[in-house]
């Protein structure tokens, strides 16, 4: 067993905990060998840092901040850097597990990584921002590289934030590298289409799901917890394939529209408002009660751990899709597998984000752009494979979706382990 320094209290959620024990049971469901479990699970490398920042008003505030790359068997460390004061390296160690299997069930040549600072971003200027993300770039400069570990957007970090990190890194080694991170802006190097990838991805699999339970999308009612990166394209998204999202929250609150969001009108509210409360026509519900409100699909797409026990024991969706990373505790989880919940879980649902990356950086290492068409036909083809490879598993093996897409990464992960052997 791994022990990490845990921060978190004794009953809180433990994100490493519960990853750690989904990597195990798919090692066992595999058969593999104790020493194999443990090496799959354990973290390669983690790496701790003071961010100091000067702030405006002349005063010097230190933030804590972490890289870890997991695992590297099938390729250099994915994953993104989130910027959110419940960062830990609890979280950060149990994301960057997930991103070793989220890169392994769509079978891209990746292992996983993360990053993150504990900080609250709301609360810094624009240059207080710039000045830790570089101070934050410089310090795990070392680590990460194009052929090495591959930083990208996650909570609260976006494509100008990922510009200061090129940059930064650029200006360390001498020349430009824009293969260091991804989710750049396109004057420098990103692609069209990451923006929005994670949500295309996420509805792709809501429609495969669907086609597979023999249920037609349209008229389908969906609950989304979450109005941003990700939340916020779906609900445009999932409203032109034929579905009614019915219940939105974000940071300030939930509201309820029986007859179904008008995305454009919500976009253009948002505008405004910088927030979905008070969207006309809309009944403001308590943001605990989002996932009761009568609804056939749920979606949650903002922070982990919110699906307890008690959120999905009154669930009313009968299908859910995760959008955020690591949503449903483990009890959650055992309340809808025995309610007969399908789940699509986070490491194949919202995988479309780190395909992007992964195209993105294929482009940039190359120097040569793709047509939008090609990105889009790669992008759709490699989530419905994904998705198919994990639903035939998952026939075979009838275990749920969850631990059938743990399978299906953990086994590559240990064939890429035990081909390359153990070093030296
Ligand atoms: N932050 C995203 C995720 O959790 C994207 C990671 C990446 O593109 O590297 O999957």
């Amino acid at each position: 067993m791994v022990t990490l320094p845990h921060e978190a209290e004794p009953d809180a959620f433990n994100p490493w905990l519960r990853v750690t024990s989904l990597i195990e049971e798919a090692g066992h469901l595999l058969g593999l060998d104790e020493g194999m479990i443990t090496r799959i699970v354990t973290p390669e490398r983690i790496l701790e840092v003071a961010v100091p920042v000067r702030m405006d008003n002349g005063e010097i505030h230190m933030f804590p901040g972490w890289r870890i790359q997991h695992d590297s068997s099938r390729g250099p460390g994915k994953g993104g850097i989130r910027f959110h004061p419940s960062v830990s390296v609890d979280e950060i160690a149990a994301l960057s597990a997930d991103m070793s299997i989220k890169c392994a069930v769509v079978n891209i040549p990746y292992g996983g990584a993360k990053g993150g600072v504990k900080v609250d971003p709301s609360l810094l200027s624009h240059a207080e921002l710039e000045r830790l993300t570089r101070r934050y770039a410089f310090a795990i400069a070392p680590m990460i590289g194009p052929d090495r570990d591959i930083p990208a957007p996650d909570i609260n970090t976006d494509p100008q934030v990922m510009s200061w990190i090129m940059d930064t890194v650029s200006m360390l080694r001498g020349h430009n590298l824009p293969g260091v991170v991804t989710g750049k802006p396109l004057a420098i190097g990103g692609t069209l289409g990451h923006a929005g990838a994670t949500s295309l991805g996420v509805t792709i699999c809501t429609v495969a799901l669907l086609n597979r339970l023999g249920r037609p999308p349209e008229g389908e009612r969906v609950v989304i917890q979450g109005y941003g990166k990700v939340g916020a394209p779906l609900v445009k998204l999932l409203s032109q394939r034929g579905m009614k999202v019915v219940g939105l929250a974000d940071v300030h609150g939930a509201i309820h529209v029986p007859e179904g969001i008008d995305y454009e009108k919500m976009s253009a509210h948002f505008d405004e408002a910088k927030s979905i409360m008070g969207y006309p026509g809309g009944e403001e519900v308590h943001a605990e009660e989002l996932f009761a409100l009568p609804s056939d699909i749920a979606i949650p797409a903002a922070l982990g751990g919110v699906i307890t026990e008690e959120v999905a024991s009154s669930m009313s969706a009968t299908m859910m899709v995760e959008a955020a990373n690591g949503p449903t505790t483990g009890e959650g989880a055992a309340v809808l597998a025995s309610r007969n919940v399908p789940v699509v879980p986070d490491v194949l649902a919202n995988a479309g984000g780190v395909v992007a990356s992964y195209f993105e950086w294929a482009q940039d290492l190359q120097g040569f752009m793709w047509e939008p068409e090609l990105f889009h036909q790669r992008l759709e083809k490699t989530m419905h494979d994904a998705f198919d490879a994990v639903w035939i598993r998952h026939e075979q093996l009838g275990v749920p979706l969850r631990d059938t897409a743990l399978v299906v990464g953990v086994e590559r992960i240990a064939e890429a382990t035990e081909l390359r052997g153990l070093f030296p």
